[in-house]
């Protein structure tokens, strides 16, 4: 398979469009790629490394990989996040909510000591001198404050969120639910009714990855901005609307040879959105945050024509900005 619009595509339209779930039941392919303790932050400082060399914005991923060094070193430090209580993830699955809503979640104060270790650590490094102030008068706020400015990001609610510091912010929840969510088996998360969603955490993706490896070789998965849960959604289909017609794809020659056009801007003309998609196949070091941040030009290139992207990223909040 060398694309979406290749040879494999058109068998797997075939075979996964009308029935995704007959689909896995065929392959027998995992529905959800649950997160490891050690599979997400610690590969994603790496990457952001090596992509900050000959990035634009070398600066920035180098400061995020600090972040994620951070967020990898937060994670170590707790065996084992505490989960909501037993009924109350049982009734959010009972009614088709993830079991652990980040809506609606009634969050342990564990995120906030989380927030201020990772604040510390961060103002340790070097840091340009506006954002050094910046974040030194945000680790001087009060529980309440973040717990409010917490609410706000989670509910894609940018009226009075502090932009500047949404990374650190998000830095921590990530934490908290990637924690949580590693505790989980496959069981534990069953199928939503909203396809767009995350069926961990209920957030949206960052972008999605067309995956390699025994059993999951060509299979699309999208990744979650906030717990890093990967759920299965078939190729050449609109992740916001889920449209399988008028799907194209935009990328941009990155000049590695062999290793060309890893990331794609895959366009649906219903919705007029874009999502990112990862060709794993032709870099298996791609991760889905740090790739959606260093391929900036891409979304350039594609917001030229008017269409948003439909992707999250919480290390580049936008938005407008309040006074902390
Ligand atoms: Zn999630
Ligand atoms: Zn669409």
């Amino acid at each position: 398979m060398s694309d979406d619009t290749g040879a494999r595509p058109a068998t797997e339209r075939m075979l996964l469009d009308p029935e995704e779930i007959v689909a896995r039941q065929a392959y027998d392919i995992p529905r959800v790629r649950l997160p490891g303790r050690d599979t997400v932050f610690r590969p994603r400082a790496a990457r952001l490394r090596t992509l900050a060399e000959t990035s634009t914005i070398g600066d920035y991923l180098r400061f995020v990989a600090t972040i994620a060094d951070a967020q990898q070193q937060q994670l170590d430090s707790y065996p084992a996040l505490p989960l909501p209580p037993v009924e109350r993830m049982e009734q959010n699955r009972k009614f088709g909510m993830p079991p652990l809503n980040a809506v609606s979640l009634q969050r342990a104060p564990a995120w906030r000591t989380i927030l201020r270790s990772l604040l510390t650590t961060v103002l340790h490094s070097e840091l340009p001198a506006p954002l050094r102030v910046t974040l030194e008068q945000f680790a001087t706020q009060v529980d309440d404050y973040f717990e409010a400015q917490a609410s706000k990001l989670l509910s894609a609610n940018l009226q009075g969120l502090n932009v500047a510091v949404a990374p650190l912010l998000a830095a921590a929840l990530q934490v908290y639910f990637v924690g949580m969510a590693s505790q989980f088996t496959l069981e534990d998360v069953p199928a939503l009714g909203e396809a767009s969603l995350c069926p961990c955490c209920g957030s949206r993706s960052t972008a999605s990855l067309a995956r390699i490896g025994a059993q999951e070789a060509g299979y699309r998965y999208l990744s979650c901005a906030l717990c890093a849960t990967e759920w299965h959604m078939v190729r050449v289909k609109c992740t916001q609307c889920l449209s399988t017609k008028d799907i194209h794809y935009q990328s941009i020659d990155d000049g590695r040879p062999g290793r060309e056009h890893a990331v794609k801007a895959e366009c649906c003309d219903a919705c007029n959105t874009y999502l990112k998609i990862l060709y794993l196949d032709r870099d298996p070091n791609l991760d889905a945050c740090a790739d959606d941040l260093a391929s900036v030009a891409l979304d350039v290139l594609v917001g030229e024509t008017g269409r948003p992207g439909c992707g999250v990223n919480y290390m580049l909040v936008q938005g407008e900005t309040a006074a902390p």
